[in-house]
């Protein structure tokens, strides 16, 4: 991402300025306060959220076409984890149709139940909590299914987004396990939004604060 401006009010970006690359097989970390746009720029890499200037390059190309997101043959490229559970409008769905969504998306219908049980099992989901709906499991049960489902069209890159912030130490090394599995086996590179620096540094090969972001800086939004 180069000199990125973004946000929700264009008097008042939340992001300003803000230069950050995150190079193939590379775990970054982005650290800051609440509220100082951490959030704002990692939906910008994953080409959720248009920058109101500044560009985003991937693989090389930067990125055009921008309605307010990218479009999604360029957003099949990276896998996103939020701290909150975002998963279908449909609250009908169950776990396991909420991890094959992206791939009936994209028209992969015929990879949905080997991919599927594939995944359940790497993120330590049994068959039985597969059929149930989001209401009906816990909170890390169902962030392990987010992280499923993220990963589900193999992505190249991975967005996390305090996705262990609400969850127990036990299943936040877990997910973590997973996550640092497949850049492992992939290459894939992550960016790693958080607030615990511990945490951060651990799990990557670097950390970016607020202030450190770049010169001039990820500026903290008011
Ligand atoms: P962080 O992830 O560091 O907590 P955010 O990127 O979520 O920060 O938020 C940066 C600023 O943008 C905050 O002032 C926040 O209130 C504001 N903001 C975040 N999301 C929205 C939104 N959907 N609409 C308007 N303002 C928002
Ligand atoms: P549309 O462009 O039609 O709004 P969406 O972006 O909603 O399409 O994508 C369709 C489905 O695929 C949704 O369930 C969405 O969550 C999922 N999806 C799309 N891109 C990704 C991604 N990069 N990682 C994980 N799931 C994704």
């Amino acid at each position: 991402m180069r000199a990125i401006t973004a946000g929700y009010d264009r008097r008042a970006p939340a992001v300003r300025d803000a230069t950050l690359t995150v190079s193939p097989g590379e775990a970054v970390g982005l650290l800051g306060p609440s509220g100082c746009g951490k959030s704002t720029l990692a939906r910008v890499a994953a080409l959720l959220h248009r920058p109101d200037s500044g560009e985003v390059v991937v693989d090389g190309t930067p990125v055009r076409r921008w309605r307010h997101r990218a479009p999604r043959e360029l957003r099949t490229a990276f896998g996103v984890v939020f701290q909150q559970p975002r998963l279908s409008a449909d609250p009908r769905l169950r776990l396991t149709d909420l991890i094959a969504e992206p791939l009936r998306a994209t028209g992969r219908r015929a990879s949905v139940p080997g991919r599927v049980a594939d995944l359940a099992e790497t993120v330590g989901l049994t068959p039985d909590l597969l059929t149930r709906r989001p209401h009906e499991v816990s909170d890390g049960q169902l962030q392990r299914a987010c992280l499923a489902r993220a990963l589900v069209l193999r992505p190249r890159w991975l967005i996390c987004d305090e996705m262990t912030a609400m969850l127990d130490a036990s299943t936040t090394a877990a997910l973590v396990g997973v996550v640092e599995d497949y850049r492992a086996s992939t290459g894939a590179g992550l960016l790693a939004v958080g607030h615990d620096r511990t945490l951060l540094d651990r799990w990557c090969d670097r950390t970016a604060g607020w202030h450190t972001v770049t010169p001039p800086g990820l500026v903290c939004g008011t």
